[in-house]
């Protein structure tokens, strides 16, 4: 990591860029009205529905809603980091960076990261004391030895009800940070992981984000019990094993996905690192983005049983529409990796890895023992089925290879099933299309605000001043525009955009921004301002309603005086009595 760089440079160089010029290098542009219009590099399609916008410097997709400004676009299509993205045009157009030490770091998120890591001393300590034999004797029992456990600082955390509480008493640290760390209970009385092995998962920089704990009892449930999501934890984002593969994924440009922690530490110990495992989920848009920045091939490992079948197809499609190679390594039924190598060894592994099947391969596998295939009925069925897969891969080069080899391997005349391919990738457009029409955003007070926000600055001053009466959406935003406002950055789409960390967030932007506007008159356009301004607090309210009756509920106390006076009064205010 080079550090970090200065908003003030940011937006220099993205003042001086030209996302027309970049975004062409990828994508063949056509000017259509204000914008330029292509097919979608992010998504497969067969008519456009990618735009670049040249005066807001932004581009976004309708049909897989992705959008942002020229380091996003840069990001994605290069699978870069974001500072990357800026270097990167930052050179072109003559502007060389000052990578600064230090951001300006999240002090929550370092606490709970400090936080993760006290609780991975003590649980790791206590594994090699008398009270944590049993955890000592059941991963002997799995051929985990005391190397094993100090390098993978795998811990045990006790039966004992307050045993990590008491250890934060001791040394006299803030328990606060602990309940938000998902640690201990709400009440700061309980223990949140008890009886179980620990195994801490870091981030791809090695901070300890969260915690996966798997019970010694095989009868308690649940068997594997995760961190609950927090401002570091993000099941859906988190990779084990991540930090301590990252560089032989690299390297030997491929990734292993397998199931569990003892798959991941298990291979590990044998000499084979380029694996990770998601947290008992299939794997995300959110997992794929950040294996992207180590290569663009996965190999999945799984127990050949019907589950395991299932949840691989279920990833396949995830994978191929994200634009990765991928190739499938099915283990015996009733073998997971771990028991694999407990059983045979290493070698006959690396056998089964070697062996490894392409993705038609493996459907043709699969669907065949579905369908008939004898019968002409059966055998179109069959040939559609792993079609649909295909219709998924992005790009047409790749796409046509595939369609060229299914029909070999089916033998099908080639012509046909890419007849059928593109019927279905129709197909997928109109339906594509007819959602995002259902959605029509002019029914949600909140987002036409925002549309109204971006594209006429004017309005800015006065969100600013009802800012706390406003949804929590709408106040990132606001808060994002005051900082850029306060260091005398215009806040324009494409700045708001590259100082905003969340992508459902900036992908709204894009959208909202890019979209013709109505042409309203200013008086018209004042009275819905107005009347978005006054539904959205209203919103804000039913928001804060819930989010108390939420922490109520999980508390499991009564309603305490203060609180039942907050709740009437905004029961009063949504009455319309302010
Ligand atoms: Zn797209």
């Amino acid at each position: 990591m080079k550090g970090y760089i200065s908003q003030e440079e940011i937006v220099r160089i993205s003042e001086k860029a030209d996302i027309v010029e970049i975004v062409s290098r990828y994508v063949n542009l056509k000017k259509s009205g204000k914008n330029y219009r292509g097919l979608c590099p992010f998504h497969s399609e067969k008519t456009p529905s990618f735009f670049v916008n040249p005066e807001k410097q932004i581009f976004h997709c309708f049909g897989c809603g992705t959008g942002g400004d020229i380091f996003k676009f840069l990001m994605k299509i290069e699978n870069i980091t974001f500072p990357e993205a800026v270097e990167k045009i930052g050179k072109e157009v003559g502007i060389e960076i000052n990578f600064q030490k230090k951001k300006v770091s999240n002090k929550e998120k370092d606490e709970i990261i400090k936080a993760n890591e006290f609780a991975t001393k003590k649980y790791l300590e206590l594994i090699f004391s008398s009270q944590g034999k049993i955890a000592f004797e059941y991963l002997y029992s799995r051929n985990f030895d005391e190397n094993s456990i100090k390098n993978f600082s795998l811990g045990y955390a006790p039966y004992e009800k307050n045993f990590l509480i008491k250890k934060i008493e001791e040394e006299g640290l803030n328990k606060e940070i602990f309940i938000k760390a998902g640690l201990i209970s709400d009440d700061g009385e309980k223990d949140i992981f008890r009886n179980r092995i620990m195994f801490p998962i870091m981030n791809w920089n090695g901070d300890i984000i969260g915690f996966g704990g798997r019970a010694i009892e095989d009868n308690i449930m649940p068997k594997y019990l995760n961190t609950k999501e927090n401002l570091t934890f993000n099941k859906s984002r988190a990779l084990y094993g991540l930090y301590w593969a990252k560089d032989s994924i690299k390297e030997k440009n491929y990734a292993i996905i397998v199931e569990g922690y003892f798959d991941v530490l298990k291979l590990f110990i044998n000499n084979i690192k380029n694996v990770v495992a998601p947290m008992g989920t299939a794997l995300t848009e959110g997992h794929l983005n950040i294996l992207k920045r180590y290569t663009e091939r996965i190999l999945l490992v799984f127990d050949s049983d019907s589950a395991g079948i299932n949840a691989s197809i279920r990833n396949l499609e995830n994978i191929l529409k994200n634009n990765f190679e991928v190739k499938l390594c099915p283990l015996p039924t009733g073998f997971d990796p771990d028991k694999f190598i407990d059983e045979f060894g290493s070698e006959p592994f690396l056998k089964l890895l070697n062996n490894s099947q392409n993705f038609i391969d493996f459907m043709i596998n699969v669907e065949s023992k579905n369908f008939d295939i004898e019968s002409p009925r059966g055998k179109s069925l069959f040939v559609k089925e792993i079609s649909k897969l295909v219709s998924i891969i992005p790009d047409e080069i790749e796409r046509n290879e595939y369609v060229k080899y299914l029909a070999e391997k089916t033998n099908v005349e080639k012509e046909i099933v890419k007849k059928y391919i593109d019927e279905v990738m129709d197909l997928e457009e109109k339906e594509i299309k007819y959602k995002s029409e259902k959605k029509d955003i002019k029914t949600n007070a909140e987002i036409y605000l925002l549309k109204i926000l971006l594209n006429n600055q004017e309005y800015i001053k006065e969100v600013i001043e009802n800012k706390e009466e406003l949804t929590e959406r709408i106040k990132k935003v606001i808060e994002v525009i005051e900082k850029l406002l306060k260091k005398n950055i215009k806040p324009s789409i494409s700045n708001l955009i590259s100082s905003i960390d969340d992508e459902q967030l900036t992908n709204l932007i894009s959208n909202l921004s890019i979209e013709e506007e109505v042409p309203f008159t200013d008086e018209k356009k004042r009275r819905v301002f107005e009347d978005c301004l006054r539904r959205v607090k209203e919103m804000a309210l039913r928001e804060k309603l819930k989010k108390m009756k939420r922490e109520i509920a999980t508390r499991g106390k009564e309603y305490s005086e203060k609180e039942l006076e907050e709740i009437q009064t905004i029961l009063y205010q949504l009455k319309g009595g302010r």
